[in-house]
């Protein structure tokens, strides 16, 4: 039996029926040890993913992820849970294509359900000219054995019947680029996974405890400093997403990075109307919007615009995204907005992570995932422990290096950076 299969046995699941007890929590709660192999900073679904693979890849028996807060509580929470590959450059899309296959199995990966949903991911076109921008897309992908559709009005009607794109709109809707194997996974279901799968492989989940600075000797680091003491470490992987820019700041290393805040929001349940996730730019505005298994229709636009660690964000913003919404969906007037919250995002300044190593040999940045990590949290993971376990970054995420921008070699995709315009 691996050691992530099924912990219960059929009588054990007959007895749970009469045991209120039985679910138990899904990982050890750890208080920190001495010494590790490995440290990650950052409980987030990349410092979870990062500590799954070094132990059940790498065979490291000493790794502890420590999180300042809870597991969930940054943004691996607070997305709008779309998952996808639709990206133009090559470094880009076979990144993101690895991630999405990952995804597809990893229900399996975890013995956790994690709910893949292939429900299809579409970008709507405004214009002539955007179609020609998202055939171009659309064929690289293809080229690349990537699943990408070219729709027009007619295709998007049969692939999305609710929406009517020849409605009268300030900004027209002409087709859409579709990739049918995009969609939603739900989130917090992936943090508990990982974390549950990790613990499972005697990784130490230490939450409540707020990394406060590194300790180095001759060039080298030699552990963490935390709330709760210092704790030795041979390897220090940073995993700290919308606080990158903060860790940098604290090693004294400037990063090409901004905490940006990103909103999303989800609408009182109705019956099942929006079968795909669709985004729709108009103007300088956009909506994306995807429909919960609860009924909610969960949407999100663009960045509020300013750099802020607030997690208070612009009511305009909100306004934008609702006007989005009903120019995309009319009959969705009227419904009453159940919650809304925002996340703290590491914007990058070509849109591109950052996964190398940081300022010594033995400390490496996860990060930069700016406000489409999530979707990038299997491959990130797996790639990131092979860089930390071997020293030897695989080629999916050599693009990545933080060196690039030094050397100016950027990987600049508009669409996918800080301001999502489009390509
Ligand atoms: C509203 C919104 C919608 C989004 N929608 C999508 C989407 O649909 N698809 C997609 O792909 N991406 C999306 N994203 C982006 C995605 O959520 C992030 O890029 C990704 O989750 C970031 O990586 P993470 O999960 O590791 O981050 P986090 O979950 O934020 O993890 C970082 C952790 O580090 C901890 N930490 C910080 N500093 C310290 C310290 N000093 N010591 C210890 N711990 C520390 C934090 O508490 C946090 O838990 C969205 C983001 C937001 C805000």
């Amino acid at each position: 039996m691996s050691e992530l299969a099924p912990r219960y046995s059929a009588a054990a699941l007959l007895r749970a029926r009469f045991d209120r007890h039985f679910w138990g929590p899904l990982w050890r709660r750890a208080t920190p040890r001495d010494a590790y192999d490995v440290v990650v900073v950052g409980g987030g679904g990349h410092g979870l993913a990062t500590a799954f693979h070094l132990a059940r890849d790498h065979g490291l028996k000493r790794v502890a992820v420590v999180e300042r807060k809870v597991i969930g509580y940054g943004n691996v929470g607070r997305n709008t849970t779309i998952v996808r590959s639709n990206y133009l450059l090559p470094d880009n899309f076979h990144f993101y294509e690895d991630s999405l296959r990952r995804y597809e199995n990893l229900s399996q990966t975890l013995n956790f359900n994690v709910m893949y949903s292939s429900r299809g991911v579409v970008d709507l076109a405004n214009s002539d000219d955007e179609m020609v921008m998202y055939a171009r897309r659309g064929n690289a992908m293809r080229l690349a054995g990537i699943d990408a559709e070219l729709l027009d009005r007619d295709g998007l009607r049969r692939f999305m019947p609710e929406l009517d794109p020849s409605l009268p709109r300030r900004y027209p809707i002409v087709g859409g680029l579709l990739q049918r194997r995009g969609g939603t996974v739900r989130h917090d279901a992936v943090a508990w996974g990982y974390a549950r799968a990790a613990a499972a492989l005697g990784v130490d989940i230490i939450e409540e405890c707020e990394v406060t600075g590194l300790s180095t000797a001759a060039g080298s680091a030699t552990g963490v400093e935390t709330s709760r003491g210092a704790i030795r470490a041979e390897r220090v992987v940073f995993a700290v997403a919308g606080h990158t820019g903060a860790i940098g700041r604290m090693l004294g290393i400037p990063l090409p990075v901004e905490t940006h805040l990103l909103q999303a929001m989800v609408t009182e349940p109705i019956k099942p109307l929006v079968s795909t996730v669709v985004s729709y730019m108009y103007g300088h505005a956009e909506v994306y919007m995807s429909q919960s298994d609860r009924g909610g229709l969960v949407m999100g636009g663009v960045l509020d615009g300013f750099p802020s660690y607030t997690r208070e964000p612009l009511w305009h913003r909100l306004e934008e995204v609702v006007q989005g919404a009903v120019a995309l969906f009319p009959q969705v007037a009227g419904l009453r907005i159940l919650r809304h919250w925002a996340g703290t995002n590491d914007q990058t300044m070509d849109g591109s992570p950052l996964v190398g190593r940081l300022g010594y040999d033995n400390v490496f940045l996860n990060g930069g995932w700016c406000y489409g990590g999530f979707k990038a949290i299997p491959a990130s993971g797996a790639a990131c422990a092979t860089l930390v376990a071997t020293g030897q970054a695989p080629d999916l995420i050599r693009s990545f290096a933080p060196e690039r921008f030094a050397a100016g070699r950027m990987l600049d995709e508009k669409g996918a950076g800080p301001f999502p315009l489009r390509q």
